[in-house]
């Protein structure tokens, strides 16, 4: 048996596999992407009454979403100051409101379905440095200007009560942010969306799109959908099915290691809030606790895509230096991922044609983004488009193409890690 994919992947119960998509097959509307994404979209469009079918090229959680860090993280991964320069302050507060109402959103959704998926609130965003410090504190501003305020700033022994770390300066504690296991809460959405009718596909990845102004035709190696309106929800993970879409979104690598289980105590004594936590540099560290005791940490990015030589190890690393006192502690699961970006780090929704839309690039904030782009794209369909044309209208640059693209962007993510390292 092969290893599984992720600490997430050994820890819940798939149920059977789907079947794949057999056939010529009739729907409303056609989901490329089983993420959290797709599985949203196909959930709010079941339960608006459309027949949806939902194409998955592996199984249903094998992209971005049965990886993450499974961080709920207030707000956008821009800041709003760079979300206002896109849309001007009015439509900045809406786009922050749908920001807040995606994380309501989520609660919500575990209740109603009965989702088991670890859900805890808490948050730290830690700061290496005084001027990363002095930024949050501007953070802490600019939410409250927004309506917001929740979060605080920690130092010195304020600090050691919320995580026991001396690598930090200080942080901004964050009651609104949290934490889930994310692969049990999209399986149970998946499931959500199957009880209200809609119907998911695995193994079906889609190979060739048809598109004329009233009907889409998806084809797969063993099967066919038509529909009249199609949703792409592929994400970092669509390779160069749709090059418009791919030009606009950059697939950014990050790792995950899952030590041993630390044991109760010991884990309470790491974390006494029992906090998520990020900090701030561009290529972050982002960690937190499992339900049973093991560390759980993140880090990257890296825009060369490859895994670093040693992935146990090299996360070990990374984490000793958060944790010093952890070098008796090993690394089980360690995988990877790709998060994708966009160029000014706001997700990047829209249209392709009238029936065509798309939803990507959340930035490292898809876990609580996907759902309300979920519900946005279900409400477009519906015929009330007014909150899509919210982000719709954010401009998006397309990152450089050809032999430029990848040696480009590794200089860029140099710079930023240099950035990271002098604290400026
Ligand atoms: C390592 C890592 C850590 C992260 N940590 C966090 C975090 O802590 N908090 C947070 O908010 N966000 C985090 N993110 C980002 C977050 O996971 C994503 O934003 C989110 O999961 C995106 O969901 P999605 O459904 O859009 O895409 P995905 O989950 O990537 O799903 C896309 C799916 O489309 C399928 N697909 C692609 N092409 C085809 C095709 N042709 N036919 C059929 N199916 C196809 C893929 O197989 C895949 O399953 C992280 C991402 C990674 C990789």
């Amino acid at each position: 048996m092969s290893a599984p994919l992720s600490w997430y992947h050994a820890t819940v119960q798939a149920g059977p596999p789907r079947p794949s998509l057999a056939g010529a097959v009739r729907a409303r509307v056609c989901v490329i992407g089983g993420g959290l994404t797709g599985v949203s979209t196909a959930l709010h469009l079941a339960e608006r009454g459309f027949d949806t079918v939902l194409l998955e090229a592996e199984a249903i959680g094998h992209g971005a979403s049965g990886r993450n860090g499974g961080q709920i993280v207030q707000g956008f991964s821009a800041s709003m100051e760079r979300v206002e320069a896109a849309v001007g302050r009015a439509d900045a507060q809406a786009l922050w409101d749908l920001g807040r109402e995606a994380i309501a959103a989520i609660p919500d959704r575990v209740r109603r379905h009965g989702i088991e998926c670890d859900l805890r609130w808490g948050y730290l965003i830690a700061a290496l440095n005084r001027g990363q410090l002095a930024d949050l504190r501007r953070t802490i501003g600019q939410w409250a200007d927004y309506g917001y305020t929740g979060p605080r700033i920690v130092e010195g022994a304020a600090l050691r009560s919320v995580l026991a770390s001396d690598l930090y300066v200080g942080g901004m504690v964050e009651p609104g942010s949290g934490q889930l296991h994310p692969l049990a809460y999209l399986l149970g959405l998946a499931r959500a969306a199957e009880a209200a009718g809609a119907r998911l596909f695995e193994r079906s990845a889609a190979f060739a799109i048809d598109h004329g102004p009233t009907t889409v035709r998806v084809t797969t190696a063993s099967g066919s959908v038509e529909a009249d309106t199609l949703v792409l929800a592929g994400n970092a993970y669509l390779g160069r099915l749709v090059p418009a879409l791919r030009r606009r979104l950059m697939p950014v690598a990050s790792f995950i290691g899952v030590t041993e289980p630390l044991g109760e105590a010991r884990a309470r004594r790491l974390f006494p809030e029992d906090v998520a936590v990020a900090d701030c540099n561009v290529a972050l560290d982002y960690f937190r606790l499992t339900s049973d005791h093991r560390l759980l940490f993140g880090a990257g990015a890296s825009y060369s895509a490859t895994t670093p030589v040693g992935l146990k190890g090299w996360i070990a690393r990374r984490f000793r230096r958060v944790f010093p006192e952890l070098t008796d502690v090993a690394v089980e699961h360690a995988w990877g991922g790709l998060i994708g970006i966009t160029h000014n780090r706001i997700p990047d929704l829209g249209r392709l044609a009238p029936n065509v839309l798309y939803a990507q690039g959340y930035s490292g904030q898809g876990v609580a983004l996907t759902g309300l782009a979920g519900a946005l794209i279900a409400e477009t369909i519906d015929g009330h488009d007014r909150r899509f044309r919210l982000l719709e209208q954010v401009r998006h640059l397309p990152f450089p193409g050809g032999i430029l693209r990848t040696p480009t962007l590794v200089t860029a993510m140099g710079v930023l890690k240099l950035k990271d390292r002098l604290g400026w």
